[in-house]
C-alpha cells in the first residue's frame, strides 16, 4: 500500500489509499511499541540430518504476542513490515536474541546452528555487516561458525551482485547465507550458482507435492543434484511425513526440517524436545540403507 500510494496518481484511489496509510501508521505505532514493550518472542524449529540421526540446528522463527490479538505468526504483521525500517529494527532484535539463545545453548552442551531469517531491505543497508559484527560482539559467541542468515531466493536474485558481496564479508566473520524457499517465484535453477550461499532451503512445495505432481518431483530432483554440483549444502523445508522423509533420504538430501520431527517451539520446550528425540525407526533402516 506504501509504494501503491506514491504511484497512483489517480484521485480514484487516493481515498482509499489513504485510509489504508493511516491504518498502516497506525499498525507500525503499535508494532514499534511492541518492540519496546518487548512482545516479540522467538519460537525455534529443529534441522534435522535424518542420516545421522542427530539435530543440528535450529531456526529461529518471531511470533509477536500481541496485547489483544494474542500470539500472532509472521505473516501476520511480516508482509506489512516489509520496507519499512522496523523490519530492519525488528530482525536486528531477532539477531541479538538468537545468538544469545545460541550461546546460551552452547553453554549447556548443546551445539547447534543457529538460523535466522533476514530481508533484503536490512542486509543491502550500508551498516548491515559492522552491525552484525556488534551484535556478534555483543553476545560474547564464539560458535558463530554455525550461524547462517537466511534469505529468500527471489529477493537475493534481485540485487544479486550486492548480495554476494554482503554473503563475502560475511563469510569472514563466520556467518554462513542458506537462499530461503529455492526454486518458487521467478526461479532459474542457475541462481544456485549465480548467488555464493553455501546453503539452498529447497521449499516446501517441492517437499509437500513430490508424490502428487511428477514435475515438482523432477524439479527437487534438478536442485538437488544442481546443489551437489555446486557444493552447496541441501535442507528440505515443511517435512511432514515419513514418506517425504524416505524420498529425500533416497534422493541423498539428508538435512531437513518440518512437522514431522517438530513444530516452531519456544526454547525450553526445544530443550527438552532435544533431549528426548530419536529419528523414527522407520527412517533408521532407510538411512543405513542409503548412508554411503
Ligand atoms: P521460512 O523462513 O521459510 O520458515 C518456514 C516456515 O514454514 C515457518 O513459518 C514454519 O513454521 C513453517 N513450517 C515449518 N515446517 C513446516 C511443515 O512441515 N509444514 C508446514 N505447512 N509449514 C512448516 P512461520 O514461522 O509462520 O514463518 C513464516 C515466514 O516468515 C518464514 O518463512 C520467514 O520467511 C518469515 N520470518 C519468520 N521469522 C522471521 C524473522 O525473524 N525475520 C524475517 N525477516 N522473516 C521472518
Ligand atoms: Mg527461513
Ligand atoms: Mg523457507
Ligand atoms: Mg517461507
Amino acid at each position: 500500500a506504501m509504494y501503491r500510494a506514491k504511484e497512483s496518481g489517480r484521485s480514484l484511489y487516493r481515498i482509499s489509499d489513504e485510509q489504508e496509510d493511516s491504518a498502516l501508521r497506525a499498525f507500525v505505532e503499535v508494532f514499534g511499541d511492541g518492540i519496546e514493550r518487548g512482545e516479540f518472542e522467538l519460537f525455534y524449529q529443529p534441522l534435522v540430518d535424518m542420516r545421522k540421526g542427530t539435530v543440528v540446528g535450529a531456526e529461529a522463527l518471531v511470533r509477536w504476542r500481541h496485547p489483544e490479538r494474542g500470539l500472532l505468526p509472521p505473516d501476520q504483521f511480516l508482509p506489512a513490515m516489509m520496507g519499512h525500517r522496523l523490519a530492519v529494527k525488528l530482525d536486528s532484535w531477532v539477531r541479538g536474541e538468537a545468538l544469545a539463545q545460541q550461546k546460551l545453548w552452547h553453554e549447556q552442551g548443546l551445539d547447534l546452528g543457529m538460523h535466522v531469517n533476514v530481508t533484503a531491505l536490512d542486509i543491502t543497508q550500508p551498516e548491515f555487516v559492522p552491525r552484525l559484527r556488534a551484535d556478534i560482539a555483543a553476545a560474547g559467541n564464539e560458535s558463530t561458525s554455525g550461524f547462517t542468515l537466511e534469505i529468500l531466493e527471489s529477493a537475493a536474485v534481485a540485487d544479486a551482485a550486492r548480495v554476494n558481496s554482503v554473503i563475502e564479508e560475511c563469510r569472514e566473520l563466520g556467518v554462513n547465507f542458506a537462499l530461503d524457499d529455492f526454486g518458487t517465484g521467478y526461479s532459474s535453477l542457475s541462481h544456485i550458482k549465480d548467488l555464493r550461499a553455501s546453503t539452498v532451503k529447497i521449499d516446501q512445495r517441492f517437499v509437500q507435492s513430490m508424490y502428487a505432481s511428477y514435475d515438482d518431483f523432477a524439479l527437487l530432483m534438478a536442485i538437488l543434484s544442481m546443489a551437489r554440483a555446486f557444493d552447496r549444502e541441501a535442507v528440505a523445508e515443511g517435512v511432514e511425513t515419513i514418506e517425504q522423509a524416505e524420498m529425500l533420504l533416497l534422493l541423498g538430501c539428508s538435512v531437513a526440517q518440518g512437522y514431522l520431527f517438530s513444530r516452531p517451539i519456544p526454547a525450553a520446550d526445544f530443550e527438552r524436545w532435544v533431549a528426548d528425540w530419536e529419528l523414527p525407526s522407520s527412517l533408521r533402516n532407510t538411512a543405513k540403507e542409503y548412508s554411503s
